[in-house]
């Protein structure tokens, strides 16, 4: 096993993957089947408030432009999809906030992620962390649930939300290999003992997929972490950037 990623044991009763039964991604599955890719005409990131925007929106601009290695958008907020707010349930539903947003794609844009300030629901879902659409190259996800006393917390929460719902919208399945930030969660609790960090093969789509340079991002995400005081991912990063100065295999996953 590769240093610092974990391979998953089998899921626990109620984890999302002993609910439903995803099939492996690989990279080669992905390359072939990517409905979404970076170009020079399209490599925008752009974050579009709905409702009040959170106080954290530029912070998560920052982030993503780290995590993405992408130039990064923050759009004018605009109100909450009315159309879509269901009243005796006081919850939006996504399909229609997608269905909304995808008018509102730019030509630039790589990926439009609405960031909602209300609770959002789904057809059959009591509620739901998020929605996209890869062909229309937009997605939803909301804050409303992610509140804690902890501010940092909140923050890790917004961040592994956006990175995950962006890498749906770039054709990055579901992991069901390694703790991986695009492992399937059902509860906000599952998703806390999820890492921020994507698992080798995520890691080589990523790449695939815009291009960005293996070192860069890792600089650039340390970088942040130790401006944002989180030691433990900031020294995460590092042990990676070390191994691949020892190693001296530049993309290799
Ligand atoms: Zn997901
Ligand atoms: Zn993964």
């Amino acid at each position: 096993m590769e240093e610092g990623f974990e391979r998953l044991a089998p899921p626990r009763r109620g984890e999302w993957r002993s609910l439903f039964d995803e099939k492996e991604q690989t990279v080669e599955d992905y390359a072939a089947g990517c409905a979404n890719r970076r170009s020079d005409a399209r490599s925008f990131l752009v974050l579009q408030p709905l409702g009040t925007p959170t106080p954290m929106i530029r912070r998560m601009a920052d982030y993503a432009e780290a995590f993405f290695g992408l130039p990064v958008r923050v759009g004018p907020a605009r109100p909450p999809v009315d159309r879509a707010h269901v009243p005796t349930r006081d919850q939006y539903n996504s399909s229609m906030v997608l269905d909304e947003m995808a008018g509102l794609v730019p030509s630039d844009a790589l990926v439009l992620l609405g960031v909602a300030a209300h609770d959002l629901f789904a057809r059959g879902k009591r509620f739901v962390f998020g929605e996209g659409s890869l062909e229309r190259r937009v997605g939803v996800c909301s804050l409303a649930r992610l509140a804690h006393p902890d501010a940092a917390l909140v923050e890790r929460r917004a961040f592994k939300l956006m990175c995950h719902e962006i890498g749906h919208i770039l054709s990055i399945a579901h992991c069901v290999t390694h703790r991986c930030v695009m492992q399937g969660s059902n509860t906000l609790e599952e998703s806390d003992g999820h890492p921020l960090h994507l698992c080798p093969a995520d890691l080589r789509k990523l790449e695939w997929n815009t291009g960005v340079g293996r070192d860069d991002r890792y600089r650039h995400l340390q970088a942040f972490y130790e401006a944002a005081g989180w030691t433990a991912d900031a020294a995460w990063v590092g042990r990676q950037l070390k191994k691949r100065s020892v190693l001296g295999t530049p993309g290799e996953g």
